[in-house]
């Protein structure tokens, strides 16, 4: 129904040098044809590897500014990214809920604002390990999607990322059964409070200690339509496997 999807999220790593590596080894790897494969640097090196990138892949920015850019000191704008050539973003990353403080209904702004200025959007949600304890999985993963749902007109061009808090950046990958039942469990959601269409349309990619190791078995699950990828994308040949996993 749709291509395979997967995000390198380099975050707040690497400089001129090792980036210009890492766009070296991603211009030398192979990437299957039915993969779409988007990465998203630092802002500072948005515009060289835009330059320099000569495969099909797309760039994202890992944040945007909430409404117009103005007097907004460290701030990036939608316009700005979009006006660089950028056509992804990433919003709502755990990274920026729980080290920032960014709250649900910002970033669902964040998200129309960014859309309505013709970026395509990477939302993110997930959850603590301590509201997983407390079962509270599905409660808190729902009121993060309402606030996309809320202020999106439309989810053609949202990729919803679920990543587990708990599975990011520390080795420990959830099951590709815990993936799958919450990965099911958010397109019934899209089924029942936005659209049958959205819900089967939209892809729904899997973040938080993917690897090279683990990427196949998880791909193998029903509604894991590709991954949002951190440490791993910063080696092409890992990241060029993870991409090619689904095959
Ligand atoms: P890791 O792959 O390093 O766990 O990070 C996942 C992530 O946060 C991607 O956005």
């Amino acid at each position: 129904r749709f291509s395979f999807f997967v995000g390198g999220n380099w975050k707040a790593n690497g400089n001129k040098e090792s980036v210009k590596k890492l766009v070296q080894e991603l211009n030398d790897a192979k990437l299957e044809e039915d993969v779409d494969v988007v990465v998203a640097p630092p802002y500072i090196y948005l515009d060289s590897v835009l330059n320099t990138l000569t495969k099909r892949i797309e760039v994202s920015a890992q944040n945007s500014w909430v409404g117009k850019g103005g007097a907004f000191t460290g701030e990036i704008s939608a316009e700005q990214l979009k006006d660089l050539g950028v056509e992804w973003v990433i919003l709502g990353h755990s990274e920026r809920r729980h080290v920032i403080g960014e709250k649900n209904e910002f970033i669902g702004k964040k998200a129309a604002y960014a859309l309505s200025n013709g970026l395509k959007v990477m939302a993110c949600v997930g959850e603590l390990l301590e509201e997983r304890e407390a079962g509270k999985t599905t409660e808190v993963v729902f009121e993060q999607l309402k606030a996309y749902a809320d202020e999106v007109p439309s989810w053609k061009d949202v990729v919803i990322a679920y990543e587990p808090v708990w599975a990011i950046g520390t080795g420990k990958v959830a099951s590709p059964q815990q993936a799958q039942e919450v990965h099911a469990e958010i397109r019934k959601w899209i089924s029942d409070n936005v659209s049958a269409e959205a819900s089967s349309q939209t892809r729904i990619i899997y973040g938080g200690s993917v690897n090279a190791a683990n990427s196949s078995e998880l791909a193998k699950q029903e509604d894991i339509d590709g991954f949002l990828v951190g440490g791993a994308s910063l080696k092409g040949p890992d990241f060029a496997a993870i991409c090619n996993s689904v095959t």
